[in-house]
């Protein structure tokens, strides 16, 4: 099994801790995100450390006004970086001005254009212009940490990947698990965003790589499908998704 989405470099107990318990749990492969410049050096030193670690680099939408893309394309060389990102627009924190959000986001999207790697976004309360600059991107796409229903749609029309966190296994929310089953097995991913968003039943503690079991359970059931197919086929999927 594979956690797609991580921040290892940001959880409370040591990486090398979190990389065996989710060993243990069936899951090999975790893919960590490093937001910031600080934490693409943590992230990189963590994924060389362990076989089973992958590094995807951004600047997070929050880190917008001191991102330094330069040294982005600079980081991205490391040969175990399989993705760009995370990025995007996030106008419900709004803790960056929505202008320079816009700016490091386009300039992500050229680079995960130039090194024709993934990308990985993050959204929040900013369909339209999310929607707006991906329209030119001809690049693979996935919406992390799936939560705004209204891009479903234009995602599952332009061939995005869609991946779904821990709050998909919340008690209520029948909404994120009715578009789950509405994406082409294909295209479905599964993801922690550890340390945040631990899935039932853990929810409210600190979240980990190894809880990713437990989405992908709640997905296969929203789905009717086996959790060891649906474990399978979100493998492939990773793996196709990152060229891993
Ligand atoms: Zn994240």
């Amino acid at each position: 099994m594979i956690d797609t989405h991580a921040h290892l470099d940001a959880c409370a107990e040591p990486a090398d801790v979190l990389v065996e318990r989710a060993r243990e749990a069936g899951v090999e492969r975790i893919v960590s995100v490093g937001t910031k410049e600080s934490s693409w050096h943590e992230t990189l030193a963590i994924a060389e450390r362990h076989d089973g670690v992958f590094a995807a680099l951004g600047i997070h939408p929050h880190e917008a006004s001191d991102g330094d893309v330069d040294a982005l394309r600079a980081a991205l060389d490391h040969p175990k970086v399989v993705a760009v990102g995370e990025t995007g627009l996030d106008y419900f924190r709004d803790y960056a001005p929505h202008d320079a959000q816009r700016r490091v986001f386009d300039a992500q999207l050229e680079l995960a254009a130039d090194t024709r790697k993934p990308v990985i976004i993050h959204t929040r309360a900013a369909d339209e212009d999310t929607l707006a600059a991906l329209a030119g991107f001809g690049g693979t796409v996935v919406l992390h940490c799936f939560s705004s229903l209204p891009l479903l749609e234009p995602a599952l029309e332009r061939g995005w990947y869609v991946s779904f966190a821990g709050n998909a296994t919340y008690k209520n929310a029948h909404d994120l698990r009715s578009a789950a089953y509405a994406v082409p097995a294909e295209r479905l991913l599964a993801e922690t965003d550890s340390p945040y968003l631990a899935p039932v039943p853990g929810r409210g503690r600190p979240n980990e790589p190894a809880n990713v079991v437990h989405t992908v359970a709640a997905l296969a059931h929203a789905r009717n499908a086996a959790a060891d197919e649906l474990a399978a086929q979100i493998d492939e999927n990773a793996v196709r998704f990152f060229g891993l």
